[in-house]
């Protein structure tokens, strides 16, 4: 998708270090944390917001809750907080489904 800051991540047209990928997403550290931990879960495909999944694609927000766990373990924090924020008004300023791991130690 044209001028989508996490396509173009995605694609290697903007440079950050993606901590995971597989086959359905991946994950990058965000720019600005809000925890000592603050990850960005993000699908390959672009899917503006979470209202816009549709059905059968249910299963990709599954996926991204177990990858962002995973995550979690690996970098060894003791609590942590997924988060979509949905829509402008819910404070979602990049419109391609992202899920935020805040974490702490
Ligand atoms: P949201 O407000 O839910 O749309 O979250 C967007 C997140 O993307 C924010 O936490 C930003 O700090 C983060 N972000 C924006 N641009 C980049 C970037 N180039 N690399 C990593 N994270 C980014
Ligand atoms: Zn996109």
């Amino acid at each position: 998708m044209a001028d989508c800051i996490f396509c173009k991540i995605d694609a290697g047209e903007i440079p950050s270090e993606k901590v995971y990928e597989d086959d359905l997403c991946f994950a990058i550290n965000d720019i600005n944390p809000k925890a000592p931990t603050h990850m960005l879960i993000i699908p390959h495909e672009h899917i503006p917001t979470i209202s816009d999944l549709e059905e059968g694609q249910e299963t990709l927000a599954g996926h991204m809750i177990k990858v962002a766990r995973d995550l979690a373990h690996k970098a060894g924090v003791e609590g942590y907080r997924l988060q979509f924020n949905v829509h402008e008004k819910g404070g979602q300023e990049v419109m391609h489904i992202h899920l935020h791991l805040m974490g702490w130690m």
